[in-house]
């Protein structure tokens, strides 16, 4: 393996940890005299492998045994339209928080009359809403939110309360990477390619009330109560997806489990932060108590310096800074794998760049 690694601030697909890739390196090939990419997902040995991984996630997260956890295919986009499909019946409440939330308002637009009950495009999105800005309508199916808008750099740090209507959270970008209360939540989607493993396989993490909700005419693949009852074996999973999810978990835990991850990523996300607030020459454009631990945005002064910024922290092995196209300025996108090391050279950087200037 090569040990020359760069220090990858890609968003998603993004940095797995190296230990995982060596495992997976060491380990792919030893499963019953086939590798992992030709067993069958009906034999015992992916069985086993499959029971594990549900089981860490449950231990990790602390999921309550009324819930389900599900592997599927179609990303998390496809959680867009599987959820008002689902369990809508005529209206949801979506908050507005950045790009993918809009997404998830379109899909369930297609399906029935969503409203918007937050929103913070006025202000491009420079915050998250305080927990008294959510105010569920009484003829909700469910509230919609994005834990951490993975393009804006902003994250919630409460979670609204919303009483009896089922809260649903679209956790792609932040799955795993502080400890919270499961039960809080009806249901919990999270695509695996920022903070779980490899794209290819979305974990879903729904209450089973919910899986039982029946609004409409769904095809088969679509329902949750398919992939429940036939416990993700409904058409073949992802399999080796799965299987290298199971060791980023079996990674989360010999870390010391979630609380020691969110420590590590407060700790990350506090060095650039940092570097931000003492400067002029840096911006952030979200407010401070919505700032995302998982992907700091930052613009400089000029696109001419940001491209210089980002072509020159390339130079020194730093890839992936370019933020994203629709918005502009720096991404340093610093997940659960994201080693410390490469956060200090990040900041050690922009101080030096700014010096320069
Ligand atoms: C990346 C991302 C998505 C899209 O995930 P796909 O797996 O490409 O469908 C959705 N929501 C959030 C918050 C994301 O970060």
């Amino acid at each position: 393996m090569q040990r020359n690694r760069v220090y990858n601030f890609n968003p998603g697909p993004a940095i797995l940890p190296l230990e995982v890739l060596e495992e997976f390196r060491d380990s792919f090939m030893n499963f019953g005299g086939m590798s992992i990419f030709e067993i069958s997902h009906r034999g015992k040995e992916f069985q086993a492998m499959m029971d594990e991984t549900i089981a860490l996630f449950r231990e990790l997260m602390g999921i309550p045994p009324h819930y389900h956890v599900l592997f599927l295919g179609g990303g998390a986009s496809l959680q867009f339209s599987m959820v008002p499909m689902n369990i809508m019946d005529k209206t949801a409440d979506h908050v507005l928080t950045g790009t993918w939330s809009k997404k998830a308002l379109a899909e369930a637009k297609i399906i029935g009359s969503p409203k918007v009950i937050f929103s913070s495009e006025e202000t491009k999105f420079s915050r998250v809403p305080r927990p008294e800005d959510v105010r569920p309508n009484s003829d909700a199916s469910y509230v919609h939110i994005t834990s951490n808008n993975t393009i804006y750099g902003s994250q919630y740090h409460v979670f609204p309360d919303t009483g009896l209507i089922p809260l649903v959270a679209d956790m792609s970008s932040d799955i795993l990477s502080y400890p919270f209360d499961v039960s809080k939540f009806g249901l919990i989607y999270a695509g695996a390619q920022k903070n779980l493993g490899p794209a290819g396989v979305t974990l879903v993490i729904i209450r089973d009330d919910l899986v039982k909700r029946s609004y409409r005419m769904v095809p088969v693949i679509m329902r949750y109560s398919t992939h429940a009852e036939e416990k993700s074996l409904y058409n073949t999973p992802p399999v080796s997806a799965i299987y290298l999810v199971n060791l980023v978990l079996k990674w989360v835990k010999r870390q010391g489990g979630v609380a020691a991850i969110e420590k590590h990523n407060r700790e990350k996300a506090a060095m650039i932060y940092d570097v931000l607030d003492k400067s002029s020459f840096y911006k952030t454009p979200i407010e401070k108590d919505s700032r995302s631990f998982m992907n700091v945005v930052f613009t400089l002064p000029s696109d001419e310096l940001t491209d210089r910024f980002v072509a020159k922290a390339k130079e020194q092995g730093m890839t992936g800074l370019k933020g994203h196209r629709t918005v502009g300025g720096v991404r340093a996108s610093i997940y659960n794998a994201f080693p410390r090391e490469g956060v200090k050279t990040l900041a050690q950087f922009m101080r030096e760049f700014e010096r320069a200037q």
